[in-house]
């Protein structure tokens, strides 16, 4: 989406601007003026002549030029008629900053339904209602149509938020760490354009390198899927996504489609894109700095060079736990740090200069440390020195050493409050990015190269299975007639069996004489399993037994299932016993599919049997699944080395295994009507003519 006209337009009118200081029309007018914006503004209000001396227009109608961008900020009751005049008069881009639309509830929701009528109507693109505006920082701009004070730095992030104020104290706490913007958008209710139009312009948008996100709610979420992986191919995309504590109500639930909870689902889907998830706003600006100010390190072997002892322990744990590893210097790095480092300092890493460290000992020993090869990345420690130097001599030392950039990428840690001494607009002129504690700067780093990963694995394929949907659909029709929500084993298998879904030999019989038919015909060990509508789970009421062997245990276990499942249900309910060949000898995994309302088919993967309730060692995706998805989910799981296999045993069949959980994607795609889909236990070993789906259950919607 080509959104230049809002974020570099020539002229802007503000639908709304007013004199009385303090007012919202007053704070708009002056920040767009103070921060030098480059175009025109031409400031709408009928009951002035002008604002600080700029002209004022009674209405969008005696304009000089047909502007660019309107910004509406009158009272709700005028705000629609506004945006009508706007479109008589071809504006095409509209700020509602003015609120009480969807988000007041009731009235409020009309509102916005018939806002949205006036913006077809006129063919027009809209941001908010219900939003602080937009900024755009490049020097040829210069734009804070936003209710800002903060004027923001200019630099290469762009952040998107859903929430207006949120966004503008973030704004603030940056310009403390000095932390530079391209672009900041408060979207507000999102009843037009929202993230996934901003995340598409930003793609091409040369002056941003780092895409931040604030969501709370996500729209058209396989568009955003499909905007997000391209831009993240090319860009950081880092989100902070609030609603997470619902989940864990949801996720303890006990039925295995419903541990899919919408957090999961965000997780889900945010992996797929690559977005990178901050658990915090702290987290996204520590994030950003790293990306913005960095380059990727090629590897993940950290030096560190400290002026204390403590703070280079705790980075060497944090280091470790996550998962980077801590470089062995090289004799000719640690011989000359020996050269010039006083007796007592360490030379191995970390390198410890202790606390008479000035400002040559820091310069003199990061240049020895950027040149080993064993070492991939720097992490600077200051302690705020006791004597001799300050944080900001440091970095003035730095200042030649840097000036042909570093060939490593460099990390500050900075344990000192930040007063004038620290001198960290010298650390940002050299773009070194500073962490209060070493714990956030080994995070940031970690994430880097996770980044880096995504990004060197191929995009994955979505694979298409040939089908024979033919009688399928009566299935569906079938049930729904009879309100069945639970589909009957022979419509599962007609089902599963068009998908070529491994199952096992399964027939319904009447008599215990026909399972023991089976039997001999088969000599095999059989299942007999209870076949009624009325019995779910069928092992819960004594309707399974296993692994029969002989006529004798054949015709035990049809008596018992029978007077067992008497007990819940009428003789006329049960349609029969389902006699199944007995798949031993395998992994019991679990494959399921829960359709969120808002993301789509929520498939899942997890080691089978009643554990899976207990320990949530489950990884889900968002369908359309690509191959790529199929192996990662699998290998996500705690217990996947045992599907590797423990103590000599072999691996089990992985590419039956992620060739079925993408036909389960394909299947949620083909049938909406499907609703829950529980594949449980699939059966898998080394074999592949081992491998079998047992049980299955299919909900659907009617
Ligand atoms: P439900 O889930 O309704 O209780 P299942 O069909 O899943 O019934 O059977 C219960 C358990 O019995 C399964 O989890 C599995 O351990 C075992 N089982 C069922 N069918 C087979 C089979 N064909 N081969 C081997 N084990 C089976
Ligand atoms: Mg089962």
């Amino acid at each position: 989406m080509d959104l230049a006209a809002f974020f570099e337009p020539h002229s802007i009118a503000i639908v709304g601007a007013s004199r009385k200081e303090g007012s919202l029309g007053r704070v708009f007018f002056d920040s767009l003026l103070k921060y030098h914006y480059s175009g025109k503004v031409y400031p709408v209000n009928p009951k002035a002549p002008d604002i600080d001396g700029v002209p004022c227009f009674a209405s969008v109608g005696e304009l000089p030029e047909v502007p660019d961008v309107a910004v509406i900020l009158v009272r709700k009751d005028l705000a629609i008629e506004a945006v009508k005049e706007c479109g008589e008069q071809g504006i095409k881009n509209i700020i509602m900053i003015t609120a009480g639309f969807r988000e007041v509830g009731g009235e409020g929701i009309k509102r916005e339904k018939q806002l949205m009528k006036v913006v077809r109507r006129y063919d027009m693109k809209m941001i908010g209602p219900n939003c602080m505006g937009i900024i755009n920082t490049h020097p040829a701009v210069s734009m804070n149509a936003s209710f800002s004070p903060t004027e923001p730095y200019v630099g290469n992030v762009a952040f998107v938020s859903q929430s207006g104020a949120l966004g503008v104290a973030v704004l603030e706490m940056c310009k403390a760490l000095r932390l530079g913007f391209s672009i900041f958008v408060s979207e507000g209710n999102k009843a037009d354009l929202a993230d996934s139009d901003f995340l598409e312009y930003l793609e091409n948008h040369e002056e941003t390198t780092v895409v931040t996100l604030y969501q709370e709610s996500i729209e058209e979420a396989e568009r955003f899927r499909k905007i997000a992986a391209s831009l993240s191919r090319r860009k950081p995309v880092i989100a902070v996504k609030a609603g997470r504590s619902q989940s864990g109500a949801k996720a303890a639930s006990s039925h295995t489609g419903a541990l899919a909870s919408s957090d999961l689902a965000t997780e889900a889907l945010f992996k797929q894109c690559g977005i990178l998830r901050a658990e915090s706003i702290e987290e996204l600006f520590e994030l950003s700095l790293a990306f913005s100010n960095q380059p990727i390190p090629s590897g993940s072997r950290l030096a560190v060079i400290t002026n204390a002892g403590g703070p280079a322990i705790l980075a060497t744990d944090a280091i470790e736990r996550n998962g980077l590893q801590m470089a062995s210097l090289s004799a000719k790095t640690r011989g000359s740090l020996r050269g010039f480092l006083p007796e007592e300092a360490a030379v191995h890493n970390p390198v410890d200069m202790i606390a008479s460290a000035n400002e040559q000992t820091y310069r003199d020993t990061l240049k020895v440390v950027m040149k080993d090869d064993g070492v991939d990345a720097i992490l600077i420690i200051i302690v705020r020195p006791p004597v001799n130097t300050t944080p900001r001599m440091i970095a003035e030392g730095f200042k030649e050493l840097l000036a042909q950039g570093s060939q490593k990428p460099l990390f500050v840690v900075l344990m000192a409050q930040h007063d004038e001494s620290c001198g960290l607009e010298i650390f940002q002129e050299l773009k070194l990015p500073v962490y209060a504690y070493p714990e956030s700067a080994a995070r940031s780093i970690a994430t880097m190269i996770k980044y880096k990963e995504w990004k060197s694995k191929p995009a994955g394929k979505v694979r298409k299975f040939k089908v024979d949907k033919g009688s399928l659909l009566q299935i569906f029709e079938a049930a729904a007639a009879d309100r069945r929500e639970y589909l009957r084993t022979s419509e599962i298998q007609a089902i599963l069996g068009a998908y070529e879904f491994p199952l096992p030999f399964s027939r319904i019989v009447q008599s215990k004489e026909e399972a023991v038919e089976i039997f001999r015909s088969l000599g095999k060990p059989l299942v007999l399993k209870v076949e009624s509508d009325d019995i779910i789970h069928k092992s819960d009421i004594g309707g399974v037994r296993v692994n029969l062997n002989s006529p004798e245990a054949i015709g035990q276990a049809f008596d018992e299932i029978m007077a067992n499942s008497l007990r819940v249900t009428g003789g006329e309910r049960i349609v029969g016993v389902l006699v199944q060949e007995m798949i031993s000898g395998g992994r019991e995994v679990a494959l399921g599919m829960n359709r969120d309302p808002n993301y789509g088919p929520m498939i899942m993967f997890g080691m089978g049997g009643i554990f899976i309730e207990v320990f949530k060692d489950v990884s889900f995706r968002i369908a359309p699944l690509t191959d790529r998805d199929a192996t990662e989910m699998v290998r996500e799981i705690r217990e996947y080395p045992v599907l590797e296999g423990i103590r000599g045993e072999k691996a089990v069949d992985f590419d039956l295994l992620t060739d079925t959980i993408q036909r389960v994607s394909q299947l949620a795609l083909d049938w909406p009507q499907i609703i829950e889909m529980d594949l449980n236990p699939f059966v898998i070993s080394p074999q592949s003519e081992n491998c079998k789906i047992v049980d299955a259950r299919i909900r659907i919607r009617f």
